[in-house]
């Protein structure tokens, strides 16, 4: 049972949330990030209150490959969209952070003219081990941004493994930031990243216009012989400085077209809806891989069972379903 001291302060801290105090938020993200069980059953009861309050914003997903321009090209376009009224959060998928110590938003002087904004708000990437673990703070500190009244919300990842999968899962305009060079395009192409975008920025075309169109030119002929995930959007490709702020306007009307197109079809509630379901199934899935795990009589057998399979004496098939078998008898 939550204490009533605890509960009391629980409710001050929704209300403070709603109020759109940014400190507040801060607070809350922490307590959803805590592995604590105590902190996790009060994250829940905070994230339920929440959910009504959910779901007023775009979903901005960035990503790319580290030095590309991510920091930069997320506090130019954060500028610009405060200008014009908007409040902007930005969070970070960055599954590498938990090995190297560091986030890639956990420096304190990336986005420094952003972070001292009032209609700003950014947070860096969750410690918590493995990519699920992240990504599912990750989700749930987008809901609460939400709550706190922010209308844009950038999740920004690297280009690691499959945290572009995990980001392109929770937000709902995917954004792939490319140099202009074709080795870059190749590697994204490779990676299979290029599928998931919705649009393509080449960044830094201030240093060579050329090479910038040639990009654009390569990527625009990649795309195309993509099978896109939505029919009704073909991913455009736009040159962008972010430091010297060209096309950064011409990149937030692209976004803006994006939502009102899929809006005509209702498809952005239909993906939000079907990324809610399969991240239920990924809770599901994580969970009971753990309890299997955790299990007594599984965890008395399964090395001898893998023996034997290895040896030989028991086929995978049987020791599977004996094992499996475990999870139905209580414990
Ligand atoms: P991130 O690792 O993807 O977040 O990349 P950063 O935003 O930290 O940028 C890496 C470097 O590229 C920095 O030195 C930036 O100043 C520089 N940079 C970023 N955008 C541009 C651009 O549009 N033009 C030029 N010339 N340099 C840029």
């Amino acid at each position: 049972m939550m204490s009533e001291p605890t509960a009391g302060k629980d409710a001050a801290l929704i209300a403070d949330v709603l109020a759109r105090q940014r400190r507040a938020l801060a607070k809350a993200i922490t307590l959803i990030e805590s592995t604590r069980a105590d902190h996790r059953a009060r994250a829940q009861k905070l994230l339920e209150a929440f959910l009504p309050h959910t779901g007023n914003s775009i979903r901005v997903g960035i990503s790319g490959a580290p030095g590309v321009g991510k920091s930069t090209f997320i506090e130019a376009l954060g500028m610009f969209l405060i200008k014009h009224g908007h409040r902007v959060a930005v969070l970070a998928v960055d599954p590498s952070s938990s090995l190297s110590g560091g986030s890639i938003l956990g420096d304190k002087t990336r986005m420094e003219r952003l972070s001292l904004r009032q209609e700003a708000f950014i947070r860096p990437t969750p410690t918590a081990g493995a990519l699920g673990g992240v990504a599912d703070k990750t989700r749930e500190a987008l809901l609460l941004c939400e709550a706190a009244g922010f209308d844009v919300i950038i999740v920004e990842t690297v280009g690691v493994g499959q945290s572009e999968t995990a980001v392109a899962g929770m937000t709902d305009v995917f954004v792939l930031l490319q140099l202009p060079n074709a080795g870059d395009d190749l590697q994204a192409i490779k990676k299979g990243i290029v599928e998931l975008a919705e649009i393509v920025v080449v960044n830094k075309a201030d240093i060579d216009q050329d090479a910038t169109g040639r990009a654009i030119g390569q990527m625009r002929s990649a795309l195309s012989m993509l099978r896109h995930a939505s029919p009704y959007w073909q991913p455009p490709v736009l040159a962008v400085s972010a430091t010297k702020l060209q096309g950064i306007a011409e990149f937030w009307q692209e976004i803006e077209r994006y939502r009102q197109l899929m809006n005509e079809h209702g498809a952005i509630e239909i993906k939000r809806r079907q990324q809610t379901v399969a991240w239920m199934w990924a809770l599901i899935e994580s969970g009971l891989h753990a309890r299997f795990r955790a299990h007594p009589a599984v965890r008395r057998d399964l090395a001898a069972l893998a023996a034997s399979v290895e040896a030989g004496k028991t086929s995978p098939a049987l020791a599977a379903e004996r094992l499996l078998g475990y999870l139905s008898l209580s414990d």
